[in-house]
């Protein structure tokens, strides 16, 4: 199946610019800092380094699993970990002044704790280094071993992320088999029955082929382990390899979608065509401190 011909008008994006951005990228370079705002050309750069978040990936760039929407390198990196990626995060919080620094990795199955020590020592270094950045988490499964979530939990996260990505029925077409739905689900569970001062929060892409029914199962799923936030965005096919895009939402779905989830009880929600795991991830903040 191909993807719909063209994208929307909603997806046209203003590129950033101007002398302060030009000076903080040259900035980053000379401290060999790389942020996944950059690397995926993401079009909501302008507004988050604004607000002062941005995203870091660690535990390197190939990934051990193979999601069929995922454009990342899948490979077997033989236990390699890029230790200075520990001074690196805590660097890019003070170069980039974040109030936010959101972490994620790719997925380390060759690693005996799926990476989840050294995702604790990168929050440590950066929660000591830089105490004003808060810093969210968005993490593999760690198989869901306990063992390995109590790792990362205790380096006090503000928020773990752990995405479930797509509806139940669609997770063996989208993701990696090794990841699944109740994994994914039981993880989060596990993070707020244990740590209930961290918050949770889930991700989903829509245009998949899912219908409206079944996201508010999904929701009445995620909200039965009191998953606290959740982000809706549109899919958007990485190369003609990559799985179809099977339609386009349209901001008045996502509106409605997001409407659906604060009736759900959810306690922060963002959902529009271009919303990431970590766009605007600071609001949420801001919401908790408006309360
Ligand atoms: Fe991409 Fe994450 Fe899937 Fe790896 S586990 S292929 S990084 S989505
Ligand atoms: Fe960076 Fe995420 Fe914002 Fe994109 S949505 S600019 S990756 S923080």
């Amino acid at each position: 199946k191909s993807t719909p011909e063209k994208k929307p008008d909603w997806f046209k994006i203003k590129l950033p610019g101007g002398d302060n951005y030009t000076e903080l990228k040259k900035n980053l370079r000379d401290n060999k800092i790389w942020t996944v705002c950059e690397e995926a050309s993401c079009p909501n750069l302008t507004e988050c380094w604004a607000a002062k978040t941005a995203t870091m990936m660690i535990l390197g760039g190939t990934c051990t699993r193979a999601c069929r929407f995922c454009h990342v390198d899948t490979g077997n990196p033989k236990g390699v970990i890029n230790q200075e990626e520990i001074a690196n995060a805590a660097n890019m919080a003070k170069v980039m002044a974040l109030n936010y620094l959101v972490i994620t990795s790719v997925d380390r199955d060759d690693l005996p704790d799926f990476g989840a020590s050294h995702f604790a020592n990168v929050v440590e270094s950066v929660r000591e280094n830089h105490p004003k950045t808060l810093v969210e988490v968005l993490v593999p499964d760690f198989n869901a071993v306990e063992e390995h979530m109590d790792t990362l939990a205790k380096s006090n996260p503000f928020v773990i992320a752990q995405n479930v990505e797509t509806v139940k029925r669609l997770t063996h077409v989208v993701r990696d088999r090794r990841a699944g739905y109740e994994q994914s689900l039981n993880c989060l569970k596990y993070y707020k029955d244990n740590y209930p001062h961290i918050s949770t929060k889930t991700s989903l892409m829509v245009g998949l082929g899912e219908t409206m029914e079944e996201l508010i199962e999904c929701m009445d799923d995620l909200r039965s382990v009191n998953c606290d936030i959740i982000t809706f965005g549109q899919y958007l096919r990485p190369t003609q390899r990559h799985l179809a895009v099977e339609r386009y939402y349209t901001p008045a779905e996502f509106e409605e979608l997001k409407n659906i989830a604060y009736e759900k009880g959810f306690k922060f929600v963002a959902s529009g065509p271009l919303v990431r795991s970590s766009y605007k991830a600071a609001d949420y903040l801001k919401h908790l401190r408006e309360q």
